[in-house]
């Protein structure tokens, strides 16, 4: 397949003090691709994505956004930051405003829409997230699945050019994992860009176009989920497919 790179990460590393926590990470998501990103808890996924956005500043290497290098402060980080939407483990909603409020105030401070405009196209993204009705709520009135399709709409309504997920059902009850990565295999289907750090096996096999799997800092398969689940070839892979499936 011919790679249109939206997203290029190029001899990428990053340390914490000592800690070498992404070392010579070399990795390209393509238009319209979802790479699902999985490892060992301190491999360094969460750091990977969070570099993604600039939430985390690299010592060396280059990442590039569309062909654009990350861009260092001010505006043209916010825009970036938009146009790299990040969906987090917890929602990180605010607890004092209503869901349309949630997903209106970012178009509104960093898009610069009119309120009006930004309202409807959050009752859009609340109608494809499948709350439209829940509009009025305030975050607590509802259940932690419906808190992070909100937050997914949120992440929509930027028009973002690809959309980073860091474990977005790691913090739900079972019964509500399912209703979220539907959301996230719609977005697949209609041709968003997506990184996903994940531990839902099934949601690596079915919507998946490449698996990334990550130990001590390195990316040590990068495969389709066919090839990688199958037949892994590193002992740590084998090893960590050993203890989760
Ligand atoms: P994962 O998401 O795969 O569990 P992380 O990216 O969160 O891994 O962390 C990778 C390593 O970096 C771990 O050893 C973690 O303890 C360390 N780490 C993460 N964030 C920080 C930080 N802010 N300061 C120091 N060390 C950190
Ligand atoms: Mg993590």
């Amino acid at each position: 397949m011919a790679v249109d790179p939206l997203i290029e990460l190029r001899g990428v590393n990053k340390f914490y003090g000592q800690l070498h926590v992404l070392q010579d990470i070399d990795l390209t998501v393509g238009r319209g691709e979802v790479v699902v990103v999985i490892g060992p808890s301190g491999s360094g996924k969460s750091t990977l994505c969070r570099t993604m956005n600039r939430l985390e500043t690299t010592q060396s290497g280059s990442i590039l956004i569309d062909g654009s290098p990350l861009p260092e402060e001010g505006r043209a980080l916010a825009k970036l930051r938009a146009e790299v939407g990040m969906v987090f483990q917890s929602f990180n909603l605010f607890a004092h405003k209503t869901v349309l409020a949630n997903v209106s105030l970012a178009q509104i401070k960093v898009r610069g829409r009119k309120k009006e405009e930004a309202d409807r196209r959050s009752r859009e993204l609340l109608e494809r997230v499948g709350l439209a009705a829940h509009a009025d709520k305030f975050p607590a009135q509802m259940s932690g699945g419906q808190q992070q399709r909100v937050a997914i709409a949120r992440a929509l309504a930027m028009d973002p050019k690809a959309l980073l997920f860091d474990e977005p059902t790691s913090a739900l009850d079972p019964e509500m994992i399912n209703e979220v990565l539907e959301v996230m295999r719609q977005l697949a289907r209609e041709g968003m860009t997506m990184v996903v750090v994940t531990h839902e096996m099934g949601f690596a096999r079915s919507a998946a176009n490449r698996v990334v799997f990550m130990a001590d800092g390195r990316i040590v398969e990068d495969r389709t989920p066919e090839a990688f689940f199958t037949a892994p070839e590193s002992d740590r892979a084998k090893d960590f497919l050993s203890k989760i499936l």
